[in-house]
């Protein structure tokens, strides 16, 4: 059985992604921060519907975290490796620069930058050595056009996207591909203080995504039919302007 990581698979898109992984017959492990009985209800689903998942919580901000746990993984499951990583878990603390506390520029890269180092590395060596892979991280809209208000979250993921497209180069000849995917406005915790209202009349699809729809972005790319895409950014935003 070939595994997938979900980072933040919890809630919102990580949950959706987690949710459709299985049903393309992945063995799901869905990691969390603290939220347990979201991250519950994500196993209750999959296993439901006939797959196979378990829960690996860890905090993607704190490296020695992400270590442990995964060493953990590794130790217990010495004859499997995890093909597919999808960077998902991510905030956002949002303020104009200027009012910018350091705690939320520090947040936010070490949750939505460093974490992309520190939960990727460890499963690179397995990937090269099984010759095959798929990194695949959720960036934003924000780290394409920038945002008034993220100039951290901004950063954050026009960071991975970077990193995207070195890492592409780094691992293609080991037939890994590394991938963005870069979402619009999605119904999810993370918007529902925006006004959606307002902000959907800027959509020329007229109305904010589902979970389910970036979910389904992953799936392809996860799987053999997106073999020659690589260190692509990919939007998925109802046709928002961002270039
Ligand atoms: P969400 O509904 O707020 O869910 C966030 C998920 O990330 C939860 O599962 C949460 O776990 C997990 N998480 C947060 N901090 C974590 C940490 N330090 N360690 C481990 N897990 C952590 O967010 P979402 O809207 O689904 O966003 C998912 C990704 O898409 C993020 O990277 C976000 O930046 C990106 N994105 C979202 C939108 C949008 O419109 N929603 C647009 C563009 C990009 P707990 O439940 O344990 O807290």
């Amino acid at each position: 059985m070939d595994y997938a990581l979900v980072t933040g698979a919890s809630r919102g898109i990580g949950k959706a992604i987690a949710i459709q992984l299985a049903k393309d017959g992945y063995y799901v492990l869905i990691n969390y921060r603290s939220n347990h009985n979201e991250a519950n209800d994500t196993l209750q689903t999959i296993e439901s519907a006939g797959g196979k998942a378990e829960l690996l919580a860890f905090d993607v901000s704190d490296k020695n975290a992400i270590k442990e746990a995964i060493e953990n993984w590794k130790n217990s499951n010495p004859d499997n490796y995890i093909s597919v990583l999808v960077n998902n878990a991510g905030i956002a603390m949002d303020n104009i620069m200027v009012f910018m506390e350091d705690e939320h520029w520090d947040n936010i890269i070490d949750t939505n930058l460093n974490s992309f180092f520190y939960v990727t590395r460890p499963l690179l060596q397995d990937m090269i050595v099984n010759k095959g892979g798929r990194i695949i991280n959720m960036v934003s809209l924000s780290g394409l056009k920038g945002q008034a208000g993220q100039v951290n979250y901004s950063a954050a993921k026009a960071g991975i996207i970077g990193a995207t497209k070195a890492l592409a180069q780094e691992l293609g000849k080991k037939k890994i591909t590394v991938n963005a995917i870069a979402p619009g406005f999605i119904s999810t915790d993370m918007t529902t203080n925006l006004p959606e209202k307002e902000l959907k009349k800027m959509v020329p699809l007229k109305r904010f995504g589902t979970a389910e729809e970036v979910a389904y972005l992953v799936s392809f790319i996860a799987s053999e039919k997106a073999s020659y895409i690589t260190g692509e950014t990919i939007q998925i935003n109802g046709g928002l302007y961002t270039r």
